[in-house]
């Protein structure tokens, strides 16, 4: 409260007029006696005139009016928001006590007051203090016989409440003392009471040094005297008669003073009329200029609506697109993380700082990457990589040069030493192609980096199997070449020599021997290629490998003799060690150890031969004292066409096969073969160990029986001999007539075909390479017109399918020369 000046502009209008009735009372207490109250240009106080009063009404200032005011004070506590005791109108003269005023003193002035009531309530004229507005404010004295109350509406407006015959007389009084501020006494102004014309005497004092207009308004008698007016009671008040002319003059006075009284008051309120008038107008035109801006306003809403409306359905448009951007958004982003989850690859998005944007899961488990690392700087991961260089590798180095110089790098690292990985970082583009960031993708290759230093590491063992290879050939071109060459001599020197002279006989046997040669290590090669590309069958039956073991040494003897080394036998007894197996090739087996312990041991050397059971295993060991094999040659002695070393005199022979063979026929029977050596110098030991069997009832029951050891009764066989080679035909076909056979040579299929129903073959030699019609056409041909028992055998110059042999209708075959 006692507050100067309230502006409250332009707040008004937002408030219901509910709540601004509640404002105005509140504005009218907090302020001071006086204060002023500033509104907006399109607000005013309302109803609220008894609380205001406008000062300037075009910029809407308000002075705080003293008024009684009419308010509820219940109304008055809900605006105040406390509770109020009392309220005391601002003009009812301050009778306050002063705090501090001791209680005798203030008794003493309670006291002068009441004096003060009680003496003016005896004397004092009877009277009304009234406001500018003419409200009653406070009734002094008895008013009685000057005031009535107004039939209607309860109000203190004194201009109501006078009694007729006062209003034109008081108004003409408190405008004169309004205007000129002085006290107006009006006499003998004639009242009607109670139907009886009386004189009063009035005066209106205005009250001074208030800031406010206050007037006092005194009534007294003007004497005790009754008039009747002559037109009010025509028939029992006295007529003119009775008046005396004093009467009359001082009436027309009266009257004419009424009169003037009466054109004043019409005059004043014709003025006030006009006044009224031009403000009506001024506030018709206001009004009508507040229509028509109203009304452009109006229609700027109505544009304004049907814009926001547009805009409402462009929003809607908008909001649509944007959801199904939204959901086809969510779409990718499921898509890119099944697809991150699904590839196994291990990617990190990183931010231009090299911060980490986003990762994929298998990266999760490559970088022990958690979900709040997202944010972080790259250079805190731990990675435990490392390329093949040997310096540390620096990530964050490949990462920033990447986003320093957009190119692309890629490295294959390891982590913790054990799987590899690509690790690829890439400039990360946005769609409009601008740079912003890395990527860095790393894919699990250790499956392809593995089987490429496999592939390496078998390339290189292929490259040395290919130069042993070249070696060989070359080795075999020599081993041929002798042979040949001693042939080409022999026969020059044929033509030289004598018919049935002894030179040319021993150079017939030279050349027999040296053909010889050649023949059996064209057998040997042969054999030995058959057996290594695994394409012979065992000729299984039980073996007595104490009989393979002399067997073989029967026939390398004559070697261990020439070479005058000394051969030790630790054989066991016969029919002791047994196991099922092909004889021969088992006998194959020690004949090459026995071959090789004597070539590479020097004359005169130590070579035992042992043969025994251990266990379930027989074993078979060929030790000698000759040169050893280095630790370099160890591992690759039993491969194809290894030596140790190739010298051309040949002294040693061998083409570096026999090995090979000894270890596949080893294999073939269910073995292995092992070599030892304490290094070069210090003699070999090859043993090789094979399955043996335990018990002969055994071997009787999977053997089918003993192997049949009787020597082939020799019958007289038909036999249907066919070869374009007419020379080689007719000397095999003699050969054979000699051993007592019936022989047919014929030198192509179709003869043969021609011949076979008279002949009636019991055996069918055929040579492969026929011209026309090749031995497998002709043998198929043979087996469908022929019903006889037949044996077909092959005869051919090379390696063969075995299988296809069979399927052709052979049932043997023999390569040339055949012995
Ligand atoms: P080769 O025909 O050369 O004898 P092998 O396959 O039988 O072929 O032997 C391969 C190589 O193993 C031989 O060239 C030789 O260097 C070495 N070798 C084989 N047996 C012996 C042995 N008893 N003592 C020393 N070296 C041997």
């Amino acid at each position: 409260s006692r507050v100067d000046v309230i502006s409250c502009r332009n707040l008004l209008i937002c408030l219901e007029p509910s709540a601004q009735r509640k404002a105005m009372p509140t504005f009218h207490y907090a302020l001071k006696p006086g204060g002023f109250l500033l509104l907006g240009a399109s607000e005013s106080v309302g109803g609220f005139t008894d609380l205001f009063q406008a000062i300037d009404s075009k910029h809407k200032i308000y002075a705080k009016k003293s008024a009684r005011i009419a308010m509820p004070v219940s109304s008055f506590k809900k605006a105040r928001g406390e509770e109020l005791q009392v309220f005391r109108s601002p003009a009812a003269p301050a009778h306050v006590i002063g705090v501090g005023v001791p209680d005798a003193v203030r008794g003493e002035i309670n006291a002068q007051r009441e004096a003060d009531r009680i003496a003016v309530s005896l004397y004092a004229p009877p009277g009304v203090l009234v406001n500018a507005d003419l409200d009653i404010l406070q009734f002094r004295g008895s008013t009685g016989p000057y005031l009535e109350p107004a039939s209607g509406r309860a109000t203190f407006e004194l201009l109501k409440m006078v009694r007729e015959g006062m209003l034109l007389p008081l108004r003409s009084a408190i405008d004169l003392a309004k205007t000129e501020h002085r006290t107006v006494r009006k006499e003998n102004v004639r009242i009607k009471r109670d139907a009886v014309h009386c004189l009063v005497n009035l005066e209106v004092i205005p009250l001074k040094n208030l800031r406010e207009t206050f007037l006092l308004i005194v009534f007294e008698e003007a004497k005790a005297m009754q008039l009747a007016t002559p037109t009010d009671n025509a028939t029992s008040e006295p007529t003119a008669p009775d008046l005396d002319a004093a009467n009359q003059q001082r009436r027309v006075a009266e009257l004419e003073t009424e009169l003037a009284e009466t054109r004043d008051y019409l005059r004043a309120l014709n003025e006030q009329v006009q006044i009224a008038n031009e403000q009506f107008q001024a506030a018709n035109e206001e009004v009508q200029s507040a229509n028509e801006e109203l009304q452009s306003s109006n229609e700027e809403l109505e544009t304004s609506k049907e814009e926001l409306e547009s805009t409402n359905e462009e929003l809607t448009t908008v909001n649509d697109e944007l959801s199904n951007r939204n959901q086809e958004l969510n779409r990718l982003n499921n898509d890119l993380v099944n697809l991150q989850a699904a590839a196994n690859i291990g990617i990190i998005l990183l931010s231009s700082d090299l911060k980490i944007r986003r990762f994929s899961p298998y990266a999760e488990t490559l970088f022990d990457l958690l979900a709040g690392d997202v944010g972080r700087p790259i250079a805190h991961l731990r990675h435990n990589l490392d390329d093949s260089s040997a310096a540390p590798f620096d990530l964050v180095a490949l990462c920033a040069d990447v986003v320093k110089n957009l190119r692309e790098q890629d490295r294959e690292v390891r982590k913790h030493g054990g799987r590899w990985y690509s690790l690829r970082v890439r400039p990360y583009v946005t769609v409009d192609n601008q740079p912003d960031g890395a990527v860095i993708v790393m894919l699990d290759i250790d499956t392809l980096k593995r089987s490429e230093q496999a592939v390496l590491e078998s390339e290189a063992a292929l490259s040395v199997v290919d130069r042993r290879k070249n070696e060989f050939l070359a080795m075999l071109g020599h081993e041929l070449r002798n042979p040949l060459a001693a042939l080409t001599h022999g026969l020059n020197l044929l033509g030289t020599v004598a018919e049935a002279s002894p030179r040319r006989e021993e150079l017939r046997g030279m050349m027999v021997r040296q053909t010889n040669r050649i023949g059996s290590l064209l057998d040997m090669l042969l054999d030995i290629g058959r057996v290594i590309s695994g394409k012979i069958e065992l000729a299984n039956g039980l073996v007595d490998l104490s009989e393979v073991a002399r067997a073989a040494v029967e026939t390398i003897g004559p070697l261990i003799e020439t070479q005058q080394h000394t051969l030790t036998l630790n054989l066991p007894s016969p029919k002791t060690v047994l196991m099922l197996g092909d004889a021969d090739r088992l006998t194959q087996v020690i004949e090459n150890l026995l071959t090789n312990a004597a070539k590479y041991t020097d004359r005169g050397g130590q070579i035992v031969l042992t043969v025994e059971a251990v266990d379930d295993q027989a074993r078979i060991s060929v030790s000698d004292s000759g040169i050893g094999i280095g630790a370099d040659l160890m591992p690759h002695v039993f491969d194809l066409f290894t030596q140790a070393s190739r010298t051309l005199d040949r002294a040693k022979g061998g083409l570096g096969l026999g090995l090979t063979l000894v270890k596949t026929l080893a294999e073939m029977h269910g073995g292995h073969v092992t070599v030892n050596s304490a290094g070069l110098g210090h003699g070999s030991e090859f043993v090789v160990t094979l399955p043996r069997l335990l018990e002969r009832r055994a071997i009787d029951r999977s053997a089918g029986g003993a192997p049949q050891n009787s020597a082939p009764q020799r019958r007289v066989r038909r036999i249907l001999l066919i070869d374009d080679e007419v020379e080689m035909a007719e000397l095999f076909g003699e050969l054979l007539a000699r051993r007592g056979h019936q022989i047919l040579v014929v030198h192509s299929g179709r003869a043969a075909l021609d011949q076979i129903a008279n002949f009636q073959p019991d055996v069918v030699l055929l040579d492969l390479g026929l011209p026309i019609m090749d031995g497998y056409q002709v043998a198929r041909q043979i087996r469908d017109l022929y019903t006889g028992n037949l044996i077909i055998v092959a005869i051919t110059g090379y390696q063969n399918d075995e299988l296809r042999l069979k399927q052709a209708g052979f049932h043997h075959h023999f390569t040339k020369p055949v012995d």
